[in-house]
């Protein structure tokens, strides 16, 4: 990218919340179930039907705001926004256009700046169309899920600037527990606003939104296709014609983006007052609720407490799920660094070989603390462990019977490995002599005939030391 030009970002990122019911009426919200079986009178939008507001959306809103250090409103509003598409029965949306329930909030990046937050939003979702070869078919199942639209402030200056706050976003989100946040499935997906200018331009460039971006390597793809877009249309002097707002979708597969639509302006969505619902009065005790401790702060403590290094820190506070396997494993009694360097390192690397994702993993905590407290007491090296670790990711079978199984159990028998000191001692007799003239390096071959003799099972630890002793 060229250094003449200045990227700004702005994110629209729609979180699907984790409630048990839809947003205006009882039906499950529940994934993958036989279409249109989650249906009833509202969320099909039958004449009629009334919403009635689900509190606990409400209260995950002000859990959210809370987290981003956003002003929660007491009162705010919904709206009608009005649009015709098929999976959109009633053919408006209701969501919040006047007053959102959070508003002000701010990200903080690892270089202490901050992503402002302009507004979190309640709204429903629509349901989904699927495309089939010649047949289009909806499925009403998702319409009414509960989702917040979380809207940043055009404050992101690069990709790599987005993907850290929609990754801290989406870490509070989930150490809040009011999404799933699987960006597969969708119910966390973002809308990537992206403009160029020239740098020292007061006014930003014409922006462009990149829709229903779901995974974070297509967002950085996307994004950087973009900003390459608008400077190459700089250059060629084309900006007027080629750059004009609008919506594009990213092909994942050619890796460009592609004109959808023309923008729409919110004149055109002819937003009015829900007349079904009252103003949103968040209730006084939700002002109160308590927060879990959330990513950032974690990880400060984890440097604090565990004296973990900022990286190693930031890896573990990443998911709470990896979070909350490390807690397990100091708890176990597993020092932190060790702890670290099992999980982050052995384990993590292994799991992301095998494509599993820490939540199912094979290796529990109580199994990986177990294989560094034998390290500890020496009964395997750290070698020994990490084959154990590779049997326990295939295998289900305890550790100490993978110890067993792959006869790793080190030899710390003092009078054994005394034993085999003395022969390697008295097999070498001449580089005994070169040593006591002054050849200390010949120590480590001493060690490594030891090692040899022991078939690598002698505690290295004890080989030193009796060693020394003899060699004196
Ligand atoms: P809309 O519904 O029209 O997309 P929103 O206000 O919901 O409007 O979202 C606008 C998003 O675009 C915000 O995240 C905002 O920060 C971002 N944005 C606005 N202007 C620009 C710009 N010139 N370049 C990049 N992003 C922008
Ligand atoms: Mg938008
Ligand atoms: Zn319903």
């Amino acid at each position: 990218m060229s250094k003449n030009y200045e990227v700004v970002i702005g994110l629209e990122v729609h979180v699907q919340l984790n409630t048990k019911s839809k947003i205006f009426c009882s039906c499950p919200t529940s994934f993958g179930d036989e279409p249109n079986i989650n249906t009833c009178p509202v969320c099909l939008g039958l004449p009629g039907a009334l919403p009635v507001m689900n509190k606990e959306a409400v209260k995950k809103a002000v859990m959210f705001g809370k987290a981003v250090n956003a002003k929660i409103n007491k009162i705010s509003t919904f709206e009608r926004k009005n649009y015709f598409y098929p999976d959109l029965p009633k053919g408006y949306q209701i969501s919040q256009f006047v007053v959102p329930i959070v508003e002000n909030g701010e990200i903080i990046l690892d270089n202490g700046k901050k992503i402002g937050i302009t507004r979190a939003h309640l709204e429903e979702d629509a349901g989904k169309n699927i495309h089939e070869g010649d047949v289009s078919k909806v499925d009403l199942n998702r319409a009414g899920t509960p989702l917040l639209e979380i809207v940043s402030e055009p404050d992101m200056r690069s990709s790599d600037e987005a993907i850290e706050y929609l990754k801290k976003l989406h870490a509070i989100v989930k150490y809040l527990g009011i999404s799933d946040a699987n960006m597969q499935e969708g119910s966390f997906r973002c809308d990537a606003n992206v403009s160029v200018r020239p740098k020292g331009q007061k006014e930003f460039g014409t922006r462009v939104e990149i829709k229903n971006l779901n995974s974070f390597r297509f967002i950085k793809q996307a994004i950087e296709y973009e900003v390459e877009r608008h400077i190459e249309a700089y250059e060629y002097d084309e900006y007027e014609d080629e750059v004009i707002q609008e919506t594009r979708l990213f092909d994942t597969k050619s890796g460009e983006t592609k004109s959808m639509r023309g923008k729409e302006e919110s004149a055109d969505y002819r937003y009015f007052p829900e007349p079904d619902l009252l103003p949103l009065e968040v209730p006084d005790e939700f002002f109160g609720i308590e927060i879990p401790e959330l990513p950032n702060e974690k990880k400060k403590r984890y440097m604090e407490e565990y004296k973990l290094k900022e990286y190693d820190a930031g890896v573990l506070t990443a998911e709470p799920e990896l979070a909350e396997f490390f807690e397990k494993m100091i708890e176990l009694g597993v020092e932190p660094h060790a702890a670290n360097r099992w999980l982050a390192i052995e384990l993590l690397g292994r799991l992301n070989k095998a494509g599993i994702n820490i939540k199912n993993s094979p290796v529990t905590p109580d199994k990986l603390s177990l294989i560094a407290i034998r390290e500890k007491e020496a009964v395997i090296s750290g070698a020994g462990g990490k084959k154990v670790l590779d049997l326990l990711m295939e295998e289900e079978i305890e550790v100490d019977a993978a110890i067993e199984k792959l006869g790793l159990k080190q030899v710390s028998d003092e009078g054994a490995i005394e034993k085999m000191v003395d022969e390697v001692l008295e097999r070498n007799s001449d580089k005994v002599a070169e040593y006591k003239s002054g050849k200390e390096k010949l120590f480590g071959f001493f060690v490594g005939q030891v090692m040899k003799a022991s078939k690598g099972k002698a505690n290295p630890q004890i080989v030193n030391k009796i060693l020394k002793e003899k060699l004196k």
